[in-house]
């Protein structure tokens, strides 16, 4: 069983996956991959399913299930209720109406995740690490470099422009003769 990660949280896409992972499985859906389009909007959880088995280029042929992920500060109280939505919206995938899921509605309830590994956990990303760039002293560096190219060049400008003044006046003074 194959899982895609679109990833727009503050989570780590790999611990989303391992989080969802057991849940694919235990709903033990026919061999389609699943794209999980991933994100924060509003502060309580939401899950959108595309219904059936859809294409797309990138995909091919999958489920998909667009789900609001709870923020870092009220992750831990809420681990469950993702497990159920995810369960939820997974029957929508599979074709069941609001009336034939456990829990109906959008009360999801009912739904049983005591099979769920309760250690597993989304972690937050790492934070890119960013030297502070010291964009004057990098500009220093760059003008003093061009300011030695030049000067090297106008040394051998300077030296070009003897050789020609010499080679002129040698003719002027024959020309004169
Ligand atoms: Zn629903």
């Amino acid at each position: 069983m194959k899982i895609f990660i679109e990833n727009k949280t503050k989570y780590e896409t790999q611990s989303i996956k391992d989080f969802l992972k057991p849940i694919v499985e235990h709903e033990a859906m026919l061999d389609y991959p699943t794209v999980f389009e991933c994100y924060h909007k509003k502060s309580n959880i939401l899950g959108r399913a595309y219904f059936g088995v859809v294409y797309s280029s990138k995909y091919g042929r999958h489920y998909g299930v667009k789900l609001n992920f709870p923020k870092p500060e009220v992750l831990n109280e809420r681990k469950d209720l993702i497990v159920k939505t995810v369960i939820h919206e997974y029957a929508h995938c599979r074709g069941l109406k609001h009336k034939d899921i456990r829990g109906g509605g959008c009360v999801v309830n009912d739904i049983d995740t005591s099979w769920f590994p309760k250690e597993l956990t989304l972690n937050m990303k790492m934070a890119s690490v960013k030297v502070p760039r010291d964009l004057r002293k990098e500009r220093y560096e760059k003008a003093l470099k061009k300011l030695k190219e030049v000067e090297k060049r106008s040394i051998r400008y300077a030296k070009l422009v003897k050789k020609w003044q010499k080679k002129v006046r040698y003719y002027e003074k024959k020309v004169k003769a």
